[in-house]
């Protein structure tokens, strides 16, 4: 292995995460954080760590001239983003690159096409993924929008090329209202993304999220390591996520899977990356790709038994893939459950001290998580505190396992999400694996 020394340039659990699989293969690792973050665990278990600058992420985990500093002035020769932050920034790859530093990601050019979500639909097409019917690339004239809109039928979706995390969408339900919308959808996108670019797709009635995870060698090779179910959302923002999808056949994952890793095969894709798709009806419709790691990739190692961290710094590192596709196999049910910091039921973020904390544990229960006793949850970033995951080897067992384990868990100061997940798990229709992208709001709307 030629890295020796990582830079994560992020923070929480998954900074944690990427830590662990690093020091695992026996490399340092780099932490580097805000003057918010001077106590956090990340920073107290990496082996070397630098304070990059204040609070607010534009200046520290965004900063990218601290960022390359601190990995000059710490000899790290690799650096991995994480999720979120700069991990889908193609200029910030090409620096670390430039800068000789190993850059553990994607291509930069492969994160620029599929960062736009317009080129990023048309990719997809051409590499003949299924697609979501819509206009073929932007959209600035009304006419043409109405025309497309009339052609596909209402209600379609507006959506920002530049979009992302579950931001700039609006849905139209009548051609009356389209204009309005298109110029509301066009300058909320340029104010949130600096890009007034958008498009236009039908809007799917009731379909469910499910996403295949991927790993490309750079070189032609790739493979697919099943898909994960992730339509429990709110404001299309994932809360619990779970692999295998209960809707999806042995036969139906080898045909989609195969087909979504011959298409990155054939763009010669580097690294991990997830292929979202829409699914209605036994139907497929790509709606994006993430060419990075994602927050839930813990129900695919569950399943499969791989480490996708590891697995992305070897592929950094310029070997080969460490499995065959005929090699996977897929045993047993995952659940992740997303623990947030904040009111179960108004969503109100509860940052602040954690006064006493104690993980689940047991057989195949697995916490992700930078939180111990004294710890103060900072009120500048995300609300994800912690993660739960549960594997079964049915999904039945799996969820009186989940349940089990979020009894166990213990944590006391800031308001967490675990009342709701607790709530979710005795609904006949989670239960039954029946529900879709809509069915999370829905029923927050009934309680
Ligand atoms: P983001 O990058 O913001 O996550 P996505 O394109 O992945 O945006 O969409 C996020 C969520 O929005 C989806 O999981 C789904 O719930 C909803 N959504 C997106 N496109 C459509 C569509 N055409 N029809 C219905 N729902 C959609």
């Amino acid at each position: 292995m030629a890295i020796k020394r990582i830079l994560i340039a992020n923070r929480g659990e998954i900074a944690l995460r990427i830590l662990r699989a690093a020091h695992e293969m026996g490399i340092e690792t780099v932490a580097v954080h805000s003057t918010a973050d001077a106590d956090a665990m990340h920073v107290r278990l990496a082996t070397n760590a630098v304070c990059i600058g204040p609070p607010a992420a534009k200046d520290s985990y965004l900063n990218i001239a601290a960022i390359i500093s601190a990995a000059e002035i710490t000899g790290a020769d690799a650096i991995h983003p994480g999720y979120g932050f700069l991990s889908e920034n193609a200029r910030f790859a090409e620096i670390v690159e430039a800068h000789g530093i190993t850059w553990i990601g994607p291509k930069p050019e492969h994160i620029r096409t599929m960062g736009d979500k317009v080129t990023a639909k048309k990719t997809a097409g051409e590499l003949g993924l299924p697609l979501v019917p819509g206009s073929t690339g932007a959209v600035s004239d009304f006419d043409e929008a109405r025309a497309i809109a009339a052609e596909i039928g209402y209600p379609v979706i507006i959506k920002a090329a530049s979009g992302g995390g579950g931001r700039g969408m609006k849905v139209c339900e009548r051609p009356e209202d389209l204009e309005t919308l298109m110029q509301q959808a066009g300058s909320e996108a340029k104010a949130a993304f600096g890009d007034a670019t958008v498009y236009i797709e039908k809007y799917l009635g009731n379909p469910r999220h499910i996403e295949f995870q991927i790993f490309g060698d750079g070189k032609g090779e790739a493979i697919h390591l099943g898909e994960r179910d992730c339509s429990l959302q709110r404001r299309h923002q994932k809360v619990l996520e779970e692999a295998p999808s209960p809707v999806i056949t042995p036969e139906e994952r080898a045909r989609m899977g195969g087909i979504v890793a011959r298409a990155m095969a054939d763009m010669s894709y580097r690294g991990a990356g997830t292929i979202e798709f829409l699914w209605e009806k036994g139907e497929f419709y790509f709606i994006e790709m993430n060419t990075r790691l994602q927050v839930e990739h813990p129900v695919t190692e569950a399943i499969t038994g791989m480490d996708l961290v590891r697995e992305q710094i070897r592929i950094a590192d310029g070997r080969p893939l460490s499995v065959k596709q005929e090699d996977i196999e897929f045993r047993g049910h995952a659940i992740e459950c997303r623990i947030n910091a904040e009111d179960p039921w108004t969503f109100a973020p509860s940052p602040g001290l954690v006064e006493n904390y104690h993980a689940s544990g047991g057989l195949h229960v697995r916490v992700d998580s930078g939180l111990y006793a004294g710890y103060r949850i900072p009120p500048y970033y995300d609300s994800m505190i912690a993660k739960l995951i549960v594997y079964g080897r049915t999904r039945e067992g799996c969820i009186m396992r989940l349940k089990r384990a979020l009894e166990e868990m213990v944590i006391e100061g800031p308001k967490t999400s675990i009342p709701l997940h607790q709530a979710l798990l005795q609904e006949p229709d989670f239960r039954s694996g029946d529900y879709t992208i809509k069915w999370l709001e829905e029923w927050l709307a009934k309680k």
